[in-house]
C-alpha cells in the first residue's frame, strides 16, 4: 500500500488485523531500532509536524466551527514540538540499561534492566485537542523503538485526515499507520492484539477499552477524565489568581481534560472573585463568546448537553451569572457558550457530578480546609487538582491528604506543558501515565537480565548441601535452629 491512513471499511477488523500483522512481522524482520534510528523517526515527526502548522491550523479550526489559531499553536503545536525535542535530547540516556543491586548470595553476578520496545502500540484519541494528544503518544512510542496504529477521533474528521495524510509522507504504513473510524472501529481497534494500547478519552469508554484489551491481555496506559477542582486558598483572591483560572477553564472553551471543572472558595471570597472573575474575562475575551480567541463547541450534542446542565442547574436553585461581554448570538459563529459562572447548584446537580467540559464554572464556598479535604476524597479521585495559596498549613494538609493525577500549585494547566513529570490520572481518571522517562518506560518492556559469575556464592545453595551452605543461609537468615 502506498499511504499509511486507512478508512476503515465494513471489514474493518480483518483489515486492522492485516495492518497489525504487517507491523509486527516488519517490526521483528528489522529488528530493535538503536537510539540513532529513533531519533531520525523523531526528526521526521518534527519536520512534518511545522510543514503542516498551518493546515493542522485550519482543520481544527473548522472542525470546532471556530478556535484561534493561536490557541491551536500553542496549545497543540508548541507542545507537540517541546516534548519531541525532549525526547530527541533524553532518548539515549533512557534507553541505557540500568544497573542493579545484587545480594550478596548471588555475587558475583550482576544484574541490569534493559528497555526493549514493546513492539506495536496503539494509539486511541479523543476530539478536544484532536493533535498534541495523538502526536505526543505517537513521539513518546516512536522514541522507544515501537510501531504504531492510531485511531484518532472520528468527531474532528478533518484534523484526523491532517494526521494521517502528514504521517504518510513520513512513515511507512509498517511504522505508523492512521486507522480513521467511528465507535465500532474503535471498539474493534481495541480489541486487536497490540503490545501495548494507549487510550485517551472519556472514562466511560476507557471502561469498554479496558475489557476489550484484557481478552489478549494487552498493557493499557489510560489517559481519562473527570472533574478537576481548583481551590483559592482563604484571602487568595488576586489578579494573577484569577487569570490563572480564567485561562484554564476558558482556553478552548473549557474543553480540556484537566481545565479547573470546579472551583472551591471561602465563603468571605466570594465577591471579590465574583468581580475579578468578570473583569478578567472581559479583557481576555472583549467580544464575548464572539471573540476571535474564543472556541466555539465542537458539536451539537456537546452543546446541547452544556445547555442541559445549565438549565438543570437553575432549575435546582443555583444562580446563573453569563459574565464578560456578551453580544448574544452572531452571524458568523456557531455554538458559542458564554463564559458562565454557577453560584450555589447543590452536591447533587448534574453541573456538579458530570465532567462539564465546557465554560461553565460551578463555584462552591467552604468554611475551613477540612471541608475542602473531604470533599474532594468523597468524590472519584480527579485528573488534576490546583491550588492557589502560599506555602502554609492548608497547602500541605491539602497535597497531603488527597490523590489526584498531577498537582498545579499558583497556576492551571501548566503541569501537562512541563515534559520531565509524568502524566496521568489515578483510579477513575486514569491508569498509567505517559511523559517523561514514565512515558518511555511505559511502552517499553523493562527486561531484567541476572548474569551469572564464574565463581559465584550461589553455587553453595544448590546439592550437595553442606556446611558451606549453612554459611551462606546463616549469612541471609542469621543464627537459627539445628537442622
Ligand atoms: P471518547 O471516550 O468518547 O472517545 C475517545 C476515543 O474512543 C475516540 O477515538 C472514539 O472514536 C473512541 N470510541 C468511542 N466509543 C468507543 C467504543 N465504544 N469503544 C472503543 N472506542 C470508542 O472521548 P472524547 O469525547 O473524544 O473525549 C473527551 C473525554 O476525554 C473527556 O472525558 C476528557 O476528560 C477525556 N480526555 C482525557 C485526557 C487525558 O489526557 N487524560 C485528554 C483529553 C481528553
Amino acid at each position: 500500500m502506498t499511504t499509511n491512513l486507512f478508512q476503515a471499511g465494513a471489514d474493518s477488523t480483518t483489515e486492522m488485523l492485516a495492518l497489525l500483522s504487517k507491523q509486527r512481522e516488519s517490526f521483528l524482520r528489522a529488528g530493535i531500532p538503536d537510539a540513532r534510528a529513533r531519533r531520525a523517526a523523531l526528526q521526521r515527526l518534527r519536520a512534518v509536524v511545522l510543514a503542516n502548522r498551518k493546515a493542522l491550523s485550519e482543520a481544527v479550526s473548522a472542525d470546532f466551527g471556530h478556535r484561534s489559531h493561536y490557541e491551536t499553536e500553542i496549545m497543540e503545536v508548541v507542545v507537540t514540538v517541546q516534548a519531541i525535542d525532549y525526547l530527541l535530547s533524553n532518548t539515549k540516556r533512557f534507553m541505557k540499561p540500568d544497573r542493579r543491586h545484587v545480594a550478596i548470595s548471588y555475587k558475583s553476578g550482576r544484574a541490569h534492566v534493559e528497555y526493549q520496545p514493546k513492539g506495536v502500540v496503539g494509539i486511541m484519541a479523543p476530539w478536544n485537542y484532536p493533535f498534541s494528544l495523538t502526536m505526543i503518544p505517537l513521539a513518546t512510542a516512536l522514541a522507544a523503538g515501537n510501531r504504531v496504529m492510531l485511531k484518532p477521533s472520528e468527531l474532528t474528521p478533518r484534523t484526523s485526515e491532517v494526521i494521517g495524510e502528514m504521517l504518510s509522507t513520513v512513515f511507512s504504513s509498517e511504522e505508523v499507520a492512521v486507522v480513521l473510524g467511528g465507535p465500532e472501529v474503535g471498539a474493534a481497534f481495541s480489541g486487536l492484539a497490540f503490545d501495548h494500547l494507549l487510550f485517551t478519552g472519556s472514562t466511560k469508554v476507557g471502561r469498554l477499552v479496558m475489557k476489550a484489551a484484557s481478552d489478549n491481555l494487552v498493557p493499557v496506559t489510560l489517559e481519562l477524565g473527570g472533574k478537576s477542582p481548583a481551590i483559592i486558598g482563604r484571602g487568595n483572591v488576586s489578579p494573577r489568581t484569577v487569570k490563572s483560572i480564567v485561562f484554564g477553564k476558558l482556553s478552548n472553551a473549557g474543553q480540556t481534560c484537566i481545565a479547573p471543572d470546579y472551583l472551591l472558595l471561602h465563603k468571605d471570597d466570594l465577591q471579590a472573585f465574583v468581580a475579578l472573575y468578570s473583569s478578567t474575562v472581559s479583557h481576555a475575551y472583549p467580544d464575548g463568546p464572539t471573540s476571535k480567541d474564543y472556541s466555539s463547541i465542537v458539536n451539537d450534542g456537546h452543546y446541547t448537553r452544556l445547555r442541559g446542565l445549565l438549565e438543570d442547574a437553575r432549575k435546582n436553585g443555583a444562580q446563573i451569572m453569563e459574565v464578560g461581554q456578551r453580544p448574544d448570538t452572531a452571524a458568523n459563529r456557531v455554538r458559542t457558550i458564554a463564559p458562565t459562572l454557577v453560584i450555589g447548584a447543590p452536591d447533587d446537580s448534574a453541573i456538579m457530578e458530570e465532567e462539564i467540559f465546557g465554560p461553565l464554572l460551578p463555584v462552591r464556598t467552604y468554611s475551613s480546609i477540612e471541608e475542602v479535604i473531604d470533599f474532594v476524597n468523597a468524590r472519584p479521585r480527579p485528573l488534576a487538582l490546583y491550588y492557589f495559596g502560599p506555602e502554609g498549613e492548608d497547602r500541605d494538609a491539602l497535597l497531603a491528604r488527597t490523590t489526584s493525577g498531577n498537582v498545579g500549585i499558583n497556576n492551571t494547566l501548566l503541569h501537562i506543558a512541563q515534559d520531565d513529570l509524568p502524566f496521568g490520572g489515578v483510579g477513575p481518571s486514569g491508569m498509567g501515565a505517559y511523559h517523561g522517562v514514565e512515558g518511555f518506560r511505559s511502552m517499553s518492556h523493562a527486561k531484567g537480565i541476572f548474569v551469572q559469575g564464574r565463581w559465584n556464592f550461589a553455587n553453595l545453595l544448590r546439592a550437595p548441601f553442606g556446611k558451606l551452605t549453612d554459611l551462606v543461609v546463616r549469612s541471609v537468615l542469621g543464627r537459627g535452629p539445628q537442622f
